[in-house]
């Protein structure tokens, strides 16, 4: 922990709040019959809740994070033009400031910067290696011709794991990959800080100059996804030796200086909204710019409101401060300690997006056929009002033959959107998950019976294989009696 860490008389370590809440938004707890009730309306898919039915919203940190009171307070000031606008001044600003790079395209979220890469430097056949792929990444690279390939290290995937780095990308397989491809099949690395799919494990900047010596090597670009970087920097200043007594700016600039191309999710890195592209290079801008106007909204808006630029602009400058970055990784790591200590399966060490409970070490009775993780999700719910996400198979699209591809792991992401939860209310769905482990044979697999073809997490429905939702309601109301 970093020397600012508060010490307890008890020694026990305990994460502290570094801000206070001054404003403050009313919770549901349904009953456990209620809630069952309500994930059968929404075909046993945590997406398809409805926000007034869920008591801890841990489905993601995209646009849930608190903001703060300067960024509020800025989006009172927004200037509003079609073109032109003083907002937009402001956020080329904190951008040039913050990330070091000249020009910056608007794009109105994470995904539309990604479909704006991916349209302007991939061609048919081409390839995109990674260190690990992002959904809507691996839509938009394939959307536009190209191929993803990941080059994560043996040890990424491991779920009990003391590697300081498993974002890491395997410099050799890169390589290797160069090699056998061919640089010209390979329009850009792609680097994604805080990895999401894999639990926001972090990448080193040891690794991201190895990556970096390679593009140069085969001159190839490289794209650096920062949407994450936040709890990234967070891991290497904790981690990484040379960095220790490095400034969280410090760092950022030190990634985005080994990038050509830099883009963000706003409702992840600056709690706000929007997304963008940034880079220091003239040509690669013009490469993109004129799809801003076509896809997005005119260059100084890209279909962002001026109030969510004003706050993006504040949240950017917030984004290197360390009570904001080091929120998030020491909550996650209280939860995720507590549920290793109790040997629940949980992935180690804790990451920067969220805990992450390995669905198959908790139901190993289930196959991947019977989308574990999207069982472990429901049975959250319906025990306590919970809402994670299923990060398994039923985020793996069917492959050209129609058939299931079953995910490299099986995760239950519970996300720790910033400065949004109290420890009470982390060590709630602490007790409900051991309740829930304790209990967990009850637990049974889910079927499809409607399945979109592409991204089918986000709307498909399913349906329990068995009765075994009625059966854990049953249990938990024998052993909790009327508690909520
Ligand atoms: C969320 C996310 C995206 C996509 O951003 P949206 O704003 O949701 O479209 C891209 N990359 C990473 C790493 C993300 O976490």
């Amino acid at each position: 922990m970093s020397n600012e860490t508060i010490k307890m008389t008890s020694g026990e370590y305990v994460p502290i709040e570094m801000h206070k809440v001054r404003v403050v938004q009313k919770l549901n707890l349904l009953p456990i019959e209620k809630r069952l009730k309500a994930i059968e309306d929404a075909g046993y898919n945590t997406f398809l809740l409805q926000n007034r039915d869920v008591f801890m919203d841990m489905l993601t940190d995209s646009g849930t994070n608190a903001m703060s009171d300067q960024q509020i307070a800025a989006m009172m000031v927004a200037d509003d033009a079609y073109a032109g606008s003083e907002s937009f001044n402001r956020l080329q600003e904190a951008v040039e400031e913050i990330l070091g790079t000249q020009y910056f395209l608007p794009a109105h979220q994470g995904r539309a910067a990604e479909h704006i890469i991916s349209q302007a430097f991939i061609k048919k056949g081409d390839i995109v290696p990674m260190n690990f792929h992002f959904t809507t990444t691996k839509a938009h690279v394939e959307l536009a011709g190209g191929k993803v390939v990941e080059l994560f290290t043996n040890d990424a995937l491991e779920i009990k794991s003391d590697k300081p780095f498993k974002g890491n990308m395997d410099i050799d397989k890169l390589k290797d990959l160069v090699k056998t491809a061919g640089k010209d099949k390979i329009p850009y690395i792609r680097m994604e800080a805080g990895t999401n799919l894999i639990g926001g494990q972090p990448f080193s900047v040891e690794n991201m100059r190895a990556v970096r010596k390679v593009a140069d090597e085969n001159g190839i670009l490289i794209v650096l996804d920062i949407s994450l970087v936040c709890e990234n920097m967070y891991f290497i200043k904790m981690r990484e030796p040379e960095f220790m007594d490095k400034s969280p700016a410090e760092i950022l600039r030190t990634l985005c200086d080994l990038a050509d191309i830099i883009y963000f999710s706003a409702r992840k890195i600056s709690c706000s909204r929007g997304g963008g592209i940034a880079t220091k290079n003239h040509e690669l801008y013009l490469k993109m710019r004129d799809m801003v106007p076509l896809f997005e909204g005119f260059l100084t808006y890209g279909g962002i409101s001026v109030r969510e630029i004003e706050s993006m602009a504040v949240g950017l400058r917030e984004a290197i401060d360390w009570n904001v970055i080091r929120h998030s990784p020491e909550f996650i790591k209280y939860l995720v300690d507590s549920l290793d200590a109790k040997g629940i399966p949980v992935i180690t060490p804790a990451g920067g997006l969220g805990a992450h409970l390995d669905a198959r070490g908790f139901l190993p009775h289930l196959t991947s056929f019977d989308y574990p993780a999207g069982a472990l999700a429901a049975a959250l719910y319906i025990v306590s009002g919970v809402r994670g996400m299923e990060r398994g198979t039923i985020s793996m699209d069917r492959d050209e033959k129609g058939n299931d591809v079953p995910s490299e792991v099986e995760l239950l992401r519970l996300a720790f959107p910033r400065r949004v939860f109290t420890l009470s209310q982390v060590k709630y769905a602490e007790d409900r998950i051991e309740w829930l482990w304790k209990n967990r044979e009850l637990i049974g697999g889910l079927k499809f019976t409607e399945e979109p073809k592409v991204l089918r997490f986000f709307v498909g429905r399913l349906a329990p294989a068995s009765d075994w939702p009625q059966k854990l309601q049953a249990k938990f109301r024998e052993d909790f009696g009327d508690s909520l």
